[in-house]
């Protein structure tokens, strides 16, 4: 049964706001229309009674100056005025039932027929057959009823008056009431789904939702639902595409770096092997003991290389927390203490109320990878100063001369020696893997591209300051709080 009734949609709800609205003042407009039409008709009968009460008033001041005057002409004209008062009555009396009585309507024109029989249209050459007090009561009883029907007609006007002005009054609130009503419902329908939308887009760039689900069943809404999560499911599905794509990039720049670095140690045990197979017996025992020496050094290399891109590759759960900063970097120290030669100052400034959002171990092995080539770039002395300080980062702002998309509360961290500094040829590669300027044994060129590795995972940013000589600055921004969401 359900399925029978039309889908919701936007559309449709304004549809009918709209004629609901107009059909409301439609109706009150036919209302209003009806109503003045009454009210005109009550006028115009009114001025009917007004001019009725004008004719008994001239037949009284025409029977008054005729027995002040006893003028014939006085009694004719009287005569004409209750021809003309009966004359109204007959021609309004359907209207005039609408206010008075028959038995009123009735009452006044047998007045107005004893009046002029008995005294205003008696013949001239006849004496009236009322003397003149009993023509006077007539004469007062007359104007009385008169009076009384205008007295009325005119109250009835100013009772539909005061009705109308109610009605209007009515109906300005109810229309009122009624559009904001509408506006209400309306707008709920539009801007609620348009909230749930924005807050269930940003659970999805948070990555709490997958899909995204609104309550509303309006057809519109349903549509953008439905595109919004397709466009998302396609996203998806190229994301996957690209990951696996630079996988296989990165994996394969990897595997050639690995390839070459373990070529070199390879081919030197090589060649130390045949040398001893092939002068075995001609070669006095240092020579075979250096030979040795070679292949262990050589073994030990190839070993090494292998296990920092075990320690590199292994899965660990990568968990963010605020921490404070200071005690994090003062323990990073501490694992390099006994490292440190005795003409090298590490000097540390961050204040303590500074804090990161950051995974304590990735940090502490990004930190210690920095520290230590700050280390060997000083070879035996110099100064290493770690500071840091809380920025709140804006959209657009630059670290360095590279530009960073961290936006919000953040830390600034930096770790500057007064070393030798960066050949500005090296400077572009000192991130790649397998990038080193170092002896052979001693650097394989993994530590920046770990810490830029980390700096990534933690969305934050990094830049490095170098001239020949002048030393060497490395610039960290990471998050200070967990990001909103
Ligand atoms: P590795 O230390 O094994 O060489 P890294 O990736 O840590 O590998 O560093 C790459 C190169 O960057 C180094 O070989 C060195 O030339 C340069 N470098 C890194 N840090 C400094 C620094 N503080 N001062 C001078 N050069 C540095």
């Amino acid at each position: 049964m359900r399925r029978l009734l039309p889908q919701p949609s936007l559309r449709r709800k304004v549809v009918v706001g709209y004629y609901a609205v107009a059909a409301l003042v439609a109706a009150a407009s036919a209302f209003s229309f009806g109503e003045l039409k009454a009210l005109e008709d009550k006028m115009m009968l009114a001025e009917r009674m007004s001019e009725l009460f004008d004719a008994t008033l001239e037949v009284r001041r025409f029977e008054r100056n005729y027995f002040l005057h006893r003028q014939e002409a006085d009694r004719a004209e009287a005569s004409r005025y209750v021809a003309q008062a009966r004359g109204l009555l007959d021609a309004n009396r359907s209207v005039l039932l609408a206010v008075e009585t028959p038995a009123r309507l009735a009452e006044y024109r047998d007045l107005l027929e004893r009046y002029d029989a008995q005294f205003a249209g008696a013949a001239a050459d006849r004496a009236p057959a009322l003397s003149e007090p009993q023509v006077r009561a007539l004469g007062k009883d007359l104007v009385a009823i008169a009076e009384e029907m205008a007295g009325a007609e005119r109250r009835l006007v100013q009772s539909s008056l005061a009705r109308f002005r109610g009605f209007l009054v009515v109906f300005i609130g109810a229309s009122v009431a009624f559009i904001v009503a509408i506006g209400q419902g309306l707008s709920r329908s539009v801007a609620a789904p348009l909230k749930e939308l924005e807050t269930s887009v940003d659970a999805i760039s948070a990555g709490k939702r997958g899909r995204l689900y609104l309550r509303s069943r309006d057809r519109e809404v349903v549509a953008v639902i439905e595109a919004f999560n397709h466009m998302l499911k396609e996203l998806e599905l190229r994301q996957k595409h690209l990951t696996r794509s630079e996988k296989l990039a990165s994996l394969g720049t990897m595997l050639s770096g690995v390839a070459h670095e373990l070529n070199n140690p390879l081919s030197n045990i090589s060649t130390s092997c045949q040398i001893l197979l092939e002068e075995l017996g001609e070669l006095d025992a240092a020579a075979q003991k250096e030979m040795l020496d070679q292949i262990d050094q050589q073994t030990g290399r190839a070993r090494n290389i292998v296990r920092s891109l075990l320690d590199f590759t292994r899965e660990r759960e990568f968990r963010r927390e605020w921490a404070p900063l200071r005690p994090l970097v003062e323990q990073t120290i501490g694992f390099l203490r006994g490292e440190v030669p005795a003409k090298v100052s590490i000097k540390l400034d961050i204040p303590e109320d500074v804090g990161v959002f950051a995974d304590r171990q990735r940090l502490q092995q990004a930190l210690l990878n920095l520290i230590k080539n700050a280390l060997e770039a000083l070879g035996g002395q110099g100064e290493i100063a770690l500071s840091a300080r809380a920025v709140v980062a804006a959209e657009g702002d630059a670290l360095g001369d590279a530009s960073c998309d961290l936006v919000g509360s953040a830390v600034d961290i930096v770790v500057a020696d007064d070393g030798p500094g960066i050949a500005p040829e090296a400077l572009p590669r000192i991130f790649d893997p397998f990038f080193t300027t170092k002896d052979v044994g001693k650097g394989m060129g993994l530590g920046l591209f770990i810490v830029y590795e980390i700096v990534e995972q933690h969305e934050g940013c990094i830049a490095v300051e170098s001239k020949r000589g002048h030393g060497t600055a490395f610039r960290i921004r990471l998050p200070a709080e967990r990001p909103e969401t």
